[in-house]
């Protein structure tokens, strides 16, 4: 094979409408913050915990949007329910309680 000096990495296309959405869905029926998340990054960057594990808000909210929760609901093991993220979040999310419900409905 030729050597270009670069390589294709896979896909990540996410087949959404593949994807099971039930558990999103009873989500957002107990939660409609779910789906208010506009994906700032302002809840990552403001988190205490995501300095020394690989919590981040941001990308546990948009894998549950794309029903990828299996990638991303071990990162809430690290969250500590300080609750800096809720005030600095612009969509005015109350992202402790939403984190909690993510909790009991996905059962982690
Ligand atoms: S509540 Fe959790 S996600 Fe939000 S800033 Fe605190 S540790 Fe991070
Ligand atoms: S700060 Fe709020 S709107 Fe921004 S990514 Fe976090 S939860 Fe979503």
């Amino acid at each position: 094979m030729i050597d270009f000096g670069y390589s294709l990495t896979p896909s990540s296309t996410i087949e959404i409408d593949d994807a099971d959405m039930s558990l999103f869905d009873e989500l957002c029926a107990a939660e409609p913050d779910a789906i208010k998340c506009m994906s700032c990054g302002s809840c990552a960057a403001s988190c205490s915990a995501g300095v020394f594990t690989d919590l981040n808000l941001r990308k546990v909210l948009l894998g549950l949007q794309r029903g990828c929760e299996e990638d991303v609901l071990p990162q809430l093991k690290s969250c500590m329910l300080c609750g800096k993220c809720q005030i600095v979040c612009p969509r005015g999310i109350n992202t402790r309680h939403l984190i909690l419900s993510i909790c009991k409905i996905y059962n982690i």
